[in-house]
């Protein structure tokens, strides 16, 4: 019997004295094709995995029955038990408890996937996706690659381009680190509990090396953040704060744009760009 079969699922957890907690954006996945399609396309043959969130274990026992080795990372105490008994017929399954935002992943890798590729898996909480997105694109290209279910809403914000309304300093983080892709939506009947929202499994495939050069990244992304800040305003209003007026007008001007142009209309390498002349101005 699989995990997606809802009363089986039930069953378990009333076994266990517990029941969905939605302070952990706990939604199981209930649909087999679902969790089939997700762990088929989420890593090569010959890659580990490290999911996070492996709720009473429906995806890890997919993912534990085609790759070599999956590592879980869950923060609800609660489920231990039940994961160690779901997923006892695995000798290749490692659960974590822990919360992901504390994980020195890599750390974990060196430690669990020494001399293997690695990529993450994850039916992501919802309340914290963007944080967790973030910091595992921060770790750089020790992933192969991400594959999230994560709302439809914030998935079109990730894969969109510069102009639309959803564009903002998320989608440039993403492009500055990832190749992005939508893979399939998937509605709220195929979990328990439904979730209110449609959802969407994206693939994130990590650079070798960051989409543009830029001499200071950190300041790169304090300017979009900026530029993001206050996106109705030109952008020389929305940076106003970190740099006066004229530096900026002399900049876009050098970069050929507008100097009436918003925020919302540069891409990851413009921001470089920007970025460049706007350090180079105050050294002058
Ligand atoms: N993978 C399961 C599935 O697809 O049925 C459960 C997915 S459920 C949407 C999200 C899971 O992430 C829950 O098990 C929840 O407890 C766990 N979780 C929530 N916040 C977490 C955090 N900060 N660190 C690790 N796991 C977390």
């Amino acid at each position: 019997m699989r995990l997606t079969d809802i009363s089986y699922a039930k069953q378990i957890m009333a076994q266990h004295g517990i029941a969905t907690q939605k302070r952990f954006g706990q939604n199981f996945l209930t649909n087999p094709r679902v969790v089939d399609d997700i762990a088929d396309i989420c890593a090569d043959d010959d890659c580990g995995i490290i999911e996070i969130g492996p709720g009473i274990g429906t995806l890890t026992e997919a993912l534990a029955d085609r790759y070599y080795k999956v590592v879980a990372i869950e923060i609800d105490r609660g489920l231990i038990p039940v994961l160690a008994d779901t997923l006892s017929r695995f000798d290749n399954v490692t659960v974590i408890n822990a919360d992901v935002m504390e994980i020195d992943f890599a750390g974990l890798i060196s430690e669990h996937f020494a001399g293997h590729r690695v990529a993450v898996c994850a039916n992501l909480p919802y309340y914290i996706t963007s944080p967790i997105i973030m910091k595992l694109l921060e770790c750089g290209h020790i992933f192969e690659s991400l594959t999230v279910m994560i709302q439809k809403e914030v998935a079109d914000r990730l894969t969109t381009r510069a102009g639309s309304d959803d564009y903002g300093a998320i989608t440039l983080a993403v492009d500055y680190r990832a190749d992005v892709e939508k893979c399939f939506d998937v509605s709220p009947g195929n979990f328990l509990p439904p979730p209110k929202v449609t959802s969407t499994v994206i693939r994130l495939t990590l650079l070798d090396e960051p989409r543009v050069k830029c001499t200071d990244p950190v300041r790169m992304f304090a300017i979009i953040r900026a530029a993001f800040g206050q996106r109705r305003k030109t952008l020389v209003n929305a940076l106003s704060s970190l740099y006066r007026k004229e530096a900026v007008l002399d900049a876009l001007n050098a970069m050929s744009l507008d100097a009436a142009v918003r925020g919302e209309r540069l891409s990851i390498g413009q921001y470089a760009e920007l970025t460049d002349i706007l350090l180079a101005s105050e050294v002058k």
